[in-house]
């Protein structure tokens, strides 16, 4: 495949066309997959949808079916997990209970037979990357959850591995802590510059953490951009939704004028920029509920979309609003701060404003 020279790519991590089957089951379709060297790539989706088998194929763990894996531009494809130079975080931890932490980082270079006076320098300079210098000789009972994560990440990053991999490293931990381990992950891999290559089924993790986020859902990445083009500029309905809410607008295109299409949404006539679409075609568009803001109903002068509340939740700084704009359902968010109190009572009929920029056209989920 011409288009993708991996030898001319920066990428750390490349897979080209790479297909994973299990008997009758197909993990992966033919996956393309870019990592940039140094950056922080999230593997994004619900549960069955290939993550893990994508993360397990870096490794070496598994082989693929068909296709191609690069590493550093050196194709590995069949070498197995031992050759291969990376380290690994589980949602276990895994850590080796009868032995201290000192002992569990240095584990990984002993098997290297790195010489012992090298061994220690690493084994402290690891502790003391994630702040557990004074923590050297205790065992993993004696640490709280997020203590001993950050031991299985100095474990897995001490011997300075070319990819570090992690397995929904976070999701053994409770909220509060599980928060303060994402900033400092992220942190770390700063400062180290490692490819790192992170799954997760949580949307705000992978938002808060990556670089660069891959969508997946049945064996496919149905998107892979940045958190704000995946979040702003959703490609389906699948991401639009799975990335938090967001509405879901049905149009009927009317027709193109030189300022651009006009569409009809439930009776009312909105101008988005032009579209290639012929007069009579259905279109669905993405539109965050944030980006939608509410005001009143002023006398003859009718701007905006005007919606019916079913619904509104006072959630002291925002309020959440469900609506109705000629029998389609729509949510807002709004918030509290400064705004005018309205009448928002169910049955009460305002208007909505939003920038027709921020309706994303989607395309089919394949
Ligand atoms: P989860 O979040 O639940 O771990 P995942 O996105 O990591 O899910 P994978 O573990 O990669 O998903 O699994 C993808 C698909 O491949 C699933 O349908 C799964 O049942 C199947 N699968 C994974 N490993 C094997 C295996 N060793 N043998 C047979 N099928 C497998």
């Amino acid at each position: 495949n011409a288009m993708t020279s991996p030898a001319a790519s920066p990428a750390d991590v490349c897979f080209v066309q790479v297909e994973k089957k299990f008997d009758t089951t197909t993990a992966l379709h033919s996956l393309d997959l870019e990592i940039e060297r140094g950056s922080l790539f999230a593997l994004l989706g619900p549960s069955g949808c290939g993550k893990t088998t994508t993360l397990r194929l870096i490794a070496g763990f598994e082989q693929p079916t068909a296709g191609h894996i690069y590493i550093r531009g050196t194709d590995v494809t069949g070498l197995p997990a031992y050759k291969r130079s990376f380290g690994m975080v589980f949602q276990s931890f895994a850590l080796f209970p009868h032995l201290t932490v000192a002992e569990n980082v240095a584990f990984g270079l002993k098997m290297r037979n790195v010489p012992k006076p090298e061994i220690a320098a690493k084994v402290a300079a690891a502790l003391e990357l994630v702040e557990l210098g004074t923590f050297a000789d205790r065992y993993p009972r004696q640490l709280s959850g997020g203590q001993q994560q950050r031991v299985a990440l100095a474990r897995a990053v001490v011997f300075e591995p070319d990819v570090l991999l992690l397995d929904e490293p976070l999701s053994a931990l409770d909220k509060m802590l599980r928060e303060q381990m994402q900033v400092e992950i992220r942190h770390l891999q700063q400062r180290l510059k490692m490819t790192t290559v992170f799954v997760t089924h949580d949307q705000e993790e992978a938002l808060t953490m990556a670089d660069r986020v891959a969508v997946m859902k049945d064996g496919r990445i149905q998107q892979a951009g940045t958190p704000r083009d995946i979040y702003d500029r959703p490609l389906n309905e699948f991401v639009a939704t799975f990335l938090g809410a967001s509405n879901i607008i049905e149009a009927t295109v009317k027709g193109t004028e030189d300022t651009g299409t006009v569409i009809d949404v439930a009776g009312n006539t909105l101008r988005i920029r032009a579209i290639p679409a012929t007069t009579g075609t259905r279109l669905r568009f993405a539109l965050r509920p944030e980006k939608i803001s509410i005001g009143p109903i002023t006398g003859s002068t009718t701007t905006g979309v005007s919606a019916t509340v079913r619904e509104a939740i006072y959630r002291g700084s925002q309020t959440l609003l469900y609506l109705d704009i000629g029998g389609m359902p729509v949510n807002a968010v709004v918030q509290n701060a400064g705004v005018e109190p309205m009448n928002l009572e169910p049955g009460a009929v305002v208007a909505l404003h939003w920038d027709n920029a921020n309706m994303v056209a989607l395309e089919p989920t394949p």
